[in-house]
């Protein structure tokens, strides 16, 4: 297979995986040749470099996750680690990509596996003296030295859990033990992190394919957040693919991924508590079709509200919808000077007044001319 084909191959097949970008989408814009477009993404997050070469080392796979086209059908390809280095150094010199994420499938021994794409990381940094940003994916029953020697290489690692715990997970593969092949490789990057060896460890859950509901993924996320320095959890959709174990299972909405990962940042930046946000499930203890996560815990917790805006604390402002960690510091900031007395003072401190203006009392008076409680 031409070193294109493989390419384009493998960064297909790196596609399912949420952590490190989204398809690119200017491609022509870039400068980039539109047959680049299968391996070269745009980062979503700003916190990463914004434009990563995101590939397989191989995508031939020993194990059976029943969601994954790599076990079973679609052309095989693998790039050695000298090829998978020089083709990075091609698009990183030719400005097209700024950063590496660099998964693979198990093609035999975990180990071995491994091996290859701390070569190919490793000949980045010392033969093509590439300094910028690498992630690379722990692999299932990969040994502990070998995560500690992808840490010493990555500014960023991940290994997915892709389920919630052990009894989900046997819905989606047999090859694999969730405690001991999954969750404990999160744990040693855990480990790495807390020694300083790893800047940063990432996870993904894919959502729907084992039947699982939204408490259980954000008993999972506060579990993991708790108990670990994981920086954040990716979801992905599930999406039947043709060929595999589940092509029949019916794919996941778009809408849930959307609001675990709202749910994610409520309680990771703003500090809410599971019980909070459990305000806002259904009986079925999934958010039905809520667009705004915050918003329908708040209406679902009336007793909080009206926050008076020129005295509450900085976690009461954050548990107003439309006051953001930013708006909340600006508010704070602003009452130093003296009292909010309108809407459009609150307006020009980043508050989104449409949206807070129901739960808010402002200079003694309730602002719930739109509200929920009126
Ligand atoms: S480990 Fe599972 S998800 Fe990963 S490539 Fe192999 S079959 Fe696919």
């Amino acid at each position: 297979m031409a070193l294109l084909e493989k390419l384009q191959t493998l960064g297909n097949a790196a596609s399912w995986d949420s952590c490190g970008g989204v398809k690119q989408k200017s491609m022509k814009k870039a400068g980039i040749p539109a047959s680049y477009s299968s391996f070269i993404y745009d980062c979503a997050n700003s916190s990463e470099p914004c434009r990563l070469m995101k590939v397989l080392q191989s995508n031939s796979c020993i194990h059976d996750c029943r969601y994954c086209v790599n076990n079973k059908c679609g052309s095989k390809a693998e790039l050695a680690p000298i090829e998978l280095a020089k083709s990075f150094n091609s698009l990183e010199r030719a400005g097209h990509v700024e950063g590496l994420f660099l998964s693979s499938a198990v093609t035999g021994e975990a180990d071995r596996t491994a091996e290859k794409m701390i070569e190919s990381a490793r000949l980045l940094r010392q033969r093509f003296r590439f300094h910028g940003y690498i992630h690379l994916k722990a692999l299932p029953t990969m040994s502990k030295h070998l995560i500690f020697e992808m840490a010493s290489l990555a500014n960023r690692l991940s290994l997915n859990l892709e389920a919630v715990d052990k009894e989900h997970w046997q819905e989606l593969g047999s090859t694999k033990d969730y405690r001991r092949d999954l969750q404990q490789r999160l744990l040693w990057l855990d480990e790495a992190k807390r020694r300083g060896k790893l800047t940063s460890f990432t996870t993904q859950l894919i959502l729907g394919a084992a039947g699982e509901n939204d408490l259980d993924v954000l008993e999972k996320m506060r579990w993991m957040y708790e108990n670990t320095k994981l920086h954040r959890t990716y979801f992905s959709a599930f999406q039947p693919i043709k060929g595999t174990a589940l092509e029949k299972q019916q794919a996941e909405k778009a809408l849930r991924e959307y609001q675990l990962y709202q749910s994610d940042w409520l309680l990771r930046i703003y500090g809410f508590k599971l019980k909070e946000i459990k305000l806002g499930l259904n009986e079925q203890n999934k958010f039905g079709n809520a667009r705004d996560i915050k918003m329908a815990i708040a209406a679902n917790n009336p007793n909080q509200f009206p926050v008076d805006v020129n005295c509450a604390t900085k976690e009461e402002l954050l548990r107003v919808p439309g006051i953001g960690p930013v708006g909340a510091e600006r508010v704070l900031k602003i009452r130093q000077q003296g009292k909010f007395r309108e809407l459009k003072q609150l307006r020009k401190a980043g508050v989104i007044t449409r949206r807070a203006q129901g739960f808010i009392q402002l200079d003694g008076l309730r602002q719930s001319k739109l509200g929920y409680f009126c």
